[in-house]
This record gives C-alpha cells, structure tokens and sequence, in this order.
C-alpha cells in the first residue's frame, strides 16, 4: 500500500509522534512524503520514506499527480488551519483530488488513528483490488 504523509510545521512534531507510534504498522507499506515532513520522519523514526519537494515547493502537487494516476492508497496529511498557508491552492487541489478518486485521507490525528487501524485490519484491500484491475 502506498501511504503519504504531510504536516504543516506547526504539526510536524504530531505526525513524528504519530510516525513513532505507528512504526510497526507504517513500516509494511511504500512511504511518502513532502520535504520537511519526510526528512523529520526519517531522523526521528528511521522510516524510508520517498521524499518529494517540500509542499510549498510543489510537493502537495507530486502527491497529487499520484493521486490523479490513482498510484496513491491513503493520506495522512495534518493540516494546520491556524496559519496561513502560501501553497494553499496546491492543498485544496491535493485534497479535491482525494474526493474525485476517492483516497482515504485523514487531516488531523483522530482520524489519522481511526485510517491506520482500519489499514492493519485490512480494510484497505479495496484498493489492491482497484490496482488489481488495472493492472498497477
Ligand atoms: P514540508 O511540506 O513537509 O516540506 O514542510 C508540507 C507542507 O507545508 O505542505
């Protein structure tokens, strides 16, 4: 299953404790990631994660291109709405993306939890099947 994870800085140290938390689980699956978040993932778990430009940078949009190639299985993206975004455009089209090719994503812990249990119950086959059909 392919799995990215996004946090706005204000959030990064909650998607590290969530990475911390969920290792065991997160470590059977492809990782990716914007930038930063990667990059302190990386450090403080020891995950390998595929790390793509930092969101600002146009790492939102890589995800997205993943996404609209429905290459991409659930997204954990814990969204600051506190704080002004500059890249905000890039994070209503990754977000709009999700709902056109219906990928699981979570934009803040509680539902982060509620997708990553419900990943290790195998809730998720659904989208092996999807890749099944189209030969992914
Ligand atoms: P970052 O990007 O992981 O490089 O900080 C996340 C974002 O701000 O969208």
């Amino acid at each position: 299953m392919k799995i990215a994870l996004i946090a706005h800085d204000k959030k990064k140290n909650d998607i590290i404790q969530f990475a911390q938390a969920y290792k065991y689980s997160l470590e059977k699956h492809e990782l990716y990631a914007t930038g930063t978040t990667g990059m302190k993932i990386s450090e403080h778990t020891g995950l390998s994660l595929h790390r793509f430009q930092s969101g600002p940078l146009g790492g939102d949009q890589q995800i997205g291109s993943m996404v609209a190639e429905n290459n991409m299985d659930m997204i954990i993206f814990f969204r600051d709405p506190l704080t002004a975004q500059p890249h905000e455009p890039d994070i209503t089209a990754l977000l709009r993306l999700c709902d056109v090719y219906n990928i699981p994503l979570a934009t803040n812990m509680g539902t982060a939890e509620v997708l990553i249990h419900a990943l290790e119950r195998g809730d998720l086959k659904w989208r092996e099947i999807i890749h099944d059909n189209e030969g992914k």
